[in-house]
C-alpha cells in the first residue's frame, strides 16, 4: 500500500502544482479567503467528502473585516472563478472549509492546512519566478510568502490520495483548511467550534527551506516556536492649537511614543527569551494641532506561555501607565494569540517510520526541528492533547528563493508537493488502515 500511496501522489504532481499557482496567484489575506475556500469546498465535494463551510466551520472573532472590505472580495472572488455556490456560505468572512471522510469505526485524525496569504507586495522582477512564468499574486499587497498556497494543494491532494485508499481505512479524517493563521486567529475559532474535541492525532505540516548540505524531504516535527499575543492599542486624547493653547490638550501621540520605547526596555526574563515588536504607529491629524488619537499594533512572544503571559502583563501596565502620564485614555484588544508549539515524540516516530515507507521520499535521521517564529497550530495540539491526543507538525524541506514572509519568497513546487501528499497519506494510512484494525484485534485476542 506504501508504494501506491507513493505512486497516486507522484501522478498528482502537475495537478498540484496547477492548485498551487492558481492559489498563489489570486492570493487573499486572512478571513478574506472566499474564492480559495469556495474552490476547496467545490473539489473536496467534488471528491465525495462531507463538506463544513462557514457557520459549521467558525465563529465571528473579534477582528472580523468590515462589510465593505468583505464585499469588495467577493466580488474579486466572483470575477476569478471562484464557485458561485460556496461563496454564497463564506461571504460573511467566515471562511475555512472542512472535508471529513467516514469509514467506519475507529478513530478520528485531523489534518490542517493554513490557506491564507500575507499583506506583501510581491517582487515584480523577472528573477523572480511567479512573476516570470505569471503566475504572481494579481493583487498588489497580498501575497503568499509563507507557503499556505502549497499547504491548500498538498490538502487537495491528501485528499484524492485517501478516496483512492478509502477501502482500506476505518475510522474518521478530517481535512481542516484553516483561515486566518498568520493573525493568530484562525486556529482558535475551529477549536472553539469544537472539531477538535474528538480528535486523537492531529497533523499538520509547513513548507521550509533546506538547509545547506541537507537533501531530505519530511521531518517528523519540530518544536521552539514561540507563544505569542498581537495586541492593537488605541489612545485617545484631546485636539488643541499646538500654539495658541497647547495646554488644552491631551497628547495620545506623545502616550504613544512613550510606549513604544517602555516597550522595548521591558527586562528580559530568566524564565525564557522573549519578544516585542510595534510594527505600526499611526497618530494624530495636523502638524499644528496637538494629537487627539494614536493606534499601534504590538506583538510579544515568549519561549513558553509563562514568559509570554509576563510579556503581555508588563505592556498593559506600560500603556495604561503611559496613557495615565498624558491624560488620555487607551483602549487595548487582543487580536489573535498562539501557545508555544511542540511535537509530540511518540507520534513524531510514527510519522518517521511510515513516511520511511515510502518510495522517492527521504526522511530526516532528526526527528525534530527547532524552529522560530510562532503558530496558531499550537492552539489547536493544545486542544487535543487535553483528551489525551497527540500532534505533530511536519516541516516539508525544499529550496525556497527568500526568507518566510518576503517578497521574493517561492519554493520548489514540484519537488515537494507529491512528497508532502504522500508523507501526509502514509501517516493516515499507518493509523487508519486496515492492517491496524486487525493488529488490534489480534491483540485484544491475545489479552484477553
Ligand atoms: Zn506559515
Amino acid at each position: 500500500m506504501f508504494r501506491s500511496i507513493s505512486e497516486m501522489s507522484f501522478a498528482l504532481r502537475d495537478k498540484l502544482v496547477g492548485f498551487r499557482r492558481d492559489f498563489h496567484r489570486y492570493a487573499e489575506l486572512g478571513q478574506l479567503e472566499m474564492r480559495t475556500s469556495s474552490l476547496i469546498a467545490r473539489r473536496l465535494s467534488e471528491l465525495g467528502y462531507r463538506v463544513l463551510v462557514g457557520d459549521d466551520v467558525g465563529m465571528p472573532g473579534i477582528a472580523m473585516p468590515v462589510p465593505e472590505v468583505l464585499d469588495a472580495a467577493l466580488q474579486n472572488a466572483r470575477v476569478t472563478g471562484g464557485d458561485l455556490e460556496y461563496l454564497e456560505q463564506v461571504r460573511n468572512g467566515l471562511t475555512g472549509v472542512i472535508g471529513i471522510l467516514e469509514c467506519g469505526d475507529g478513530s478520528v485524525t485531523a489534518l490542517r492546512f493554513d490557506i491564507d496569504a500575507l499583506g506583501i507586495n510581491e517582487d515584480s522582477s523577472e528573477q523572480h519566478r511567479p512573476t516570470r512564468e505569471g503566475f504572481a499574486s494579481i493583487y498588489p499587497g497580498v501575497m503568499h510568502a509563507c507557503g499556505h498556497d502549497g499547504h491548500a494543494a498538498i490538502g487537495l491532494g491528501v485528499a484524492e490520495v485517501l478516496i483512492g485508499i478509502k477501502d482500506s481505512l476505518h475510522g474518521t479524517v478530517r481535512l481542516i483548511f484553516q483561515p486566518a493563521e498568520e493573525s493568530l486567529r484562525g486556529a482558535r475559532a475551529i477549536v472553539e467550534k469544537g472539531h477538535l474535541d474528538d480528535v486523537q492525532f492531529l497533523l499538520a505540516g509547513h513548507i521550509s527551506k533546506r538547509l545547506p548540505g541537507e537533501s531530505c524531504d519530511i521531518i517528523a516535527g519540530c518544536g521552539g516556536s514561540l507563544a505569542a499575543v498581537h495586541i492593537d492599542v488605541t489612545f485617545r486624547g484631546r485636539a488643541a492649537h499646538a500654539a495658541a493653547a497647547p495646554e488644552k490638550g491631551a497628547n495620545s501621540l506623545l502616550a504613544a511614543a512613550g510606549t513604544v520605547q517602555q516597550l522595548y526596555g521591558i527586562s528580559r526574563s530568566s524564565v525564557g527569551d522573549t519578544r516585542v515588536n510595534v510594527g505600526t504607529l499611526h497618530a494624530g491629524t495636523a502638524r499644528n494641532v496637538i494629537a487627539d488619537h494614536a493606534c499601534m499594533e504590538i506583538e510579544v512572544r515568549g519561549k513558553n506561555d509563562e514568559v509570554c503571559s509576563y510579556m503581555e502583563t508588563q505592556a498593559h501596565r506600560i500603556i495604561h501607565c503611559s496613557a495615565e502620564m498624558h491624560g488620555v485614555s487607551a483602549e487595548i484588544k487582543t487580536m489573535g494569540s498562539c501557545d508555544a508549539l511542540e511535537s509530540d515524540p511518540a507520534l513524531m516516530e510514527q510519522v518517521a517510520a511510515a513516511c520511511g515507507k515510502l518510495q522517492g521520499v527521504s526522511v530526516h535521521p532528526q526527528l525534530r526541528r527547532e524552529v522560530g517564529g510562532s503558530e496558531d497550530f499550537s492552539c489547536m495540539m493544545r486542544r487535543v492533547r487535553e483528551h489525551g491526543g497527540q500532534a505533530t507538525m511536519l516541516r516539508f524541506l525544499t529550496d525556497i528563493t527568500d526568507v518566510v514572509h518576503g517578497s521574493g519568497f517561492d519554493f520548489d513546487d514540484a519537488d515537494i508537493l507529491p512528497k508532502a501528499v504522500a508523507a501526509m497519506s502514509a501517516v493516515l494510512y499507518d493509523i487508519h488502515g486496515s492492517h491496524q484494525r486487525l493488529g488490534k484485534c489480534y491483540r485484544n485476542i491475545l489479552i484477553f
